[in-house]
């Protein structure tokens, strides 16, 4: 049983007996444990829309997700929204005995995205992230958001004659 608001994007194929291609569309959550260090700072809906074309047993998934992660400015720590894009790319079959490197089962009449829904994000995540280019992060010293706050530290180490005046200035 999932946690209410988790979503799981699981398709019955079962339609697919009588037709050769199935359009689906949902959505699916992903929780902060499915990353690895790299991760947003809370669990992210993903919107899901593809096609699954059956050829015989096997059945390939083509799509794309769409998703605003809310992620952590590298320099300042404050929230950014990003929005991602990726493109889901994937095969199961229904013949377990012709499994192969890369190819997934159908269990019980379903393909389970949940795997390679999380893959085509983490994909695309960024390495970096700013709130603004030109974000000038958080004081060494102090702490305080340079982008917002007055911070005299660094002014202080410039002349040591203003020393005493941090004190006043940076708390
Ligand atoms: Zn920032
Ligand atoms: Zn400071």
């Amino acid at each position: 049983v999932l946690p209410s608001g988790v979503k799981k994007m699981i398709i019955n194929i079962q339609a697919l007996t009588k037709s050769e291609q199935l359009n689906f569309e949902g959505e699916h959550t992903l929780l902060l444990d499915e990353f690895s260090e790299q991760a947003p700072i809370s669990e992210c809906n993903v919107k899901v829309k593809g096609t699954v074309t059956r050829d015989g047993d096997v059945y390939t998934v083509t799509g794309n997700v769409y998703t605003v992660l809310t992620l952590q400015c590298d320099r300042c720590m404050k929230e950014v929204g990003y929005p991602l894009h990726s493109s889901l790319q994937c095969v199961f079959t229904a013949d377990v005995t012709a499994m192969e490197e890369d190819v997934k089962p159908v269990l019980q009449f379903s393909i389970d995205l949940s795997d390679d829904i999380r893959e085509a994000v983490v994909m695309e995540m960024p390495m970096k992230v700013l709130c603004k280019e030109d974000c000038l992060g958080l004081c060494t010293k102090c702490g305080s958001d340079l982008n917002s706050d007055a911070c005299m530290c660094h002014q202080g180490e410039i002349d040591p004659r203003l020393e005493g005046l941090k004190d006043i200035f940076c708390q």
